[in-house]
């Protein structure tokens, strides 16, 4: 905290007040140091495609290209880059977006079981690994007022995340019950699960547990940060509870009403 005084003096030359300006320093210093943090972060989240497909286009252009066995793979490899920046700067422009309250949210009143249920569906259908998928949904209808699309995007990175992580052979379960007039939904794995001291963590932009597996595996970083800020404009709240080598969940409430017209039973 900084203090500014100034001394109020009548012609008198009577020192008869004491003005004290108090400025929360540590709070502007703290909102500076993250906008350094986040560009350095930036920087080096796009220069590490940058520097791999320089590398690989100049081995390409020193002769590769000829290689029918080796220029595939590494165009291959080209391509993924630029696919995983382009999501990057896909990702920061939502965030960027949403920082300056430049976005709308499309509001449609949804039940949410069916909505939950569609996406669950979608990422059974098309799953590769052998992953069971166990549905803990209650029966009632609980109606939702969301933007479906940015609902979507949220459980879909959540999913995504308890994919990445699940072991062979595991189960991912899906539910969501009724607490302090909320729904809470909640995604469990049992992975690989997080370390008791990063748990919070995970929400902040660009943090990752193991940053080098977690770039090798496509992601951004950012897909939870921009989860936390999609629940929280809806009203609600999102965080997680891990145990190292037992699994990860991943919890998130929303306000509901209990039938299609917005009012309690
Ligand atoms: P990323 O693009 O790296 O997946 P996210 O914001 O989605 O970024 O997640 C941030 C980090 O949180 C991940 O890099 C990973 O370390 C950790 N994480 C997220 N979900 C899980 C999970 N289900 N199990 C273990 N770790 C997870």
């Amino acid at each position: 905290l900084r203090a500014n005084f100034s001394v109020i003096q009548k012609e008198t030359g009577f020192v008869n007040g004491l003005i004290t300006v108090l400025h929360d320093i540590t709070e502007q210093e703290k909102i500076d140091m993250e906008r350094r943090e986040f560009v350095a972060n930036v920087s080096h989240e796009l220069r590490t495609p940058l520097t791999t497909m320089r590398s690989y286009l100049e081995a390409l252009a020193d002769g590769a290209w000829r290689d029918e066995n080796i220029a595939p793979t590494f165009l291959n490899v080209t391509q993924t880059e630029t696919e995983r920046m382009i999501r990057l700067v896909n990702d920061l422009l939502q965030l960027s977006k949403m920082d300056s309250q430049e976005y709308e949210l499309n509001f449609e009143f949804v039940e949410f079981n069916k909505f939950f249920t569609r996406i669950i569906d979608r990422f059974e259908m098309s799953k590769s690994q052998n992953v069971e998928f166990v549905r803990l949904l209650p029966e009632k209808s609980y109606y939702v007022d969301i933007d479906t699309d940015k609902l979507t995007q949220v459980i879909d990175n959540i999913i995504s995340n308890a994919l990445k992580y699940s072991p062979d052979g595991g189960n991912i379960r899906f539910g969501f019950t009724v607490h302090d007039n909320m729904l809470r939904v909640m995604i469990s794995d049992d992975g690989m699960g997080i370390p008791k001291e990063n748990v919070s963590r995970i929400f902040d932009r660009f943090y990752r547990v193991d940053r080098a597996r977690a770039r090798s595996m496509g992601g951004t970083g950012l897909g939870l940060a921009i989860a936390r800020e999609m629940i929280e404009t809806h009203g609600g709240k999102i965080w997680a509870e891990s145990e190292e080598g037992q699994g990860t969940t991943i919890f998130f409430t929303l306000p509901y009403e209990l039938d299609e017209a917005g009012d309690w039973e």
